[in-house]
């Protein structure tokens, strides 16, 4: 538990967001960025009131600019409770960090106590999801689920003249590119643009780093500028709104690559926040999807 710089700019802010990760996850893709945690159960039991005072103490240290749930769908009811606890005491927005693989009637008991849903849309391709996180039915679940999300807030309250001002309400969809598996990002994009339209803030993730050793060879590596620059092509064209992206450089997989063995499971800094963000993660971009045509 703690600040945490590396989520999109109006998520992270200066100060950072204020992350509580849960230890398990209902899906236990086999290629989990947070394995320690997701599956193999790494944590510390907390009660309610500790985990509250705990929570109190990071408001106090640390200006951060929201309480941000990690993957608590199997932790509901407490979930619920602690945000009850939360709101009663600060006025902080809570954020539902969620694999997107969310049935309609969880969604409807987080509905009053979630001001922020930051799902994943990680699979078009039902082949996929039933081999990597044995969900086929993931498209959608994962689909009617951001249906629901954005029916509860609407789009994440971006400001037009600074995207990087810290949002307090609404829906972000992230992507993470899954090297070797273009198709599925770009049939991904496709699906949300169809549904969604132009306006639903998109975050494309390059941060895919093979902690585990995979039967398909092409997870055993990273995802490579070509790769990246085929899904940001696609995502630009569709004309997405507002796009956050890493670009895959040196460092990246490193720099989002938790141990949740240390104190500080993340390496990236305050600093990092305000040089490396997504957006500024591709000082050059422009430059380089020109060269690319
Ligand atoms: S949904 Fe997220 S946290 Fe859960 S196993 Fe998959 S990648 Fe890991």
């Amino acid at each position: 538990m703690g600040p945490h710089f590396g989520e999109e700019p109006p998520i992270s802010g200066i100060n950072g967001s204020g992350t509580l990760f849960f230890s398990g996850c209902a899906l236990r893709c086999t290629y989990c960025q947070n394995y320690q945690i997701s599956h193999k159960g790494l944590g510390k039991v907390y009660e309610l009131e500790e985990l509250f005072a705990q929570i109190g103490l990071m408001l106090q240290r640390s200006s951060v600019h929201n309480i941000n749930f990690v993957t608590f769908d199997h932790y509901l009811p407490h979930a619920i409770l602690l945000s009850n606890r939360i709101k009663r005491c600060f006025d902080i927005p809570i954020v539902a960090n969620v694999s997107g693989y969310q049935s309609l009637n969880s969604l409807r008991l987080m509905e009053d106590f979630i001001d922020i849903y930051l799902p994943d849309f990680k699979y078009a391709d039902p082949d996929l999801s039933k081999r990597l996180s044995k969900a086929y039915n993931y498209p959608k679940i994962a689909l009617d689920a951001i249906y629901e999300m954005v029916r509860q807030k609407g789009m994440l309250n971006i400001k037009e003249d600074n995207p990087c001002a810290t949002a307090v309400k609404g829906v972000l969809v992230r992507h993470m590119i899954i090297p070797g598996h273009i198709q599925n990002s770009v049939e991904a994009l496709d699906m949300l643009f169809c549904e969604f339209g132009r306006s639903l803030p998109i975050s494309l993730m390059s941060q895919y780093c093979p902690v585990i050793p995979q039967r398909d060879q092409s997870l055993n590596r990273t995802v490579t500028e070509e790769e990246f620059l085929m899904v940001l092509g696609h995502a630009l064209e569709l004309g997405f709104l507002h796009l956050f992206f890493q670009y895959p450089e040196e460092g990246l997989t490193k720099l989002y690559l938790p141990d949740f063995e240390s104190q500080d499971p993340f390496q990236i800094t305050r600093s990092d926040a305000q040089e490396k963000t997504f957006r500024d993660l591709c000082p050059n971009l422009s430059q380089r999807l020109q060269r690319e045509e």
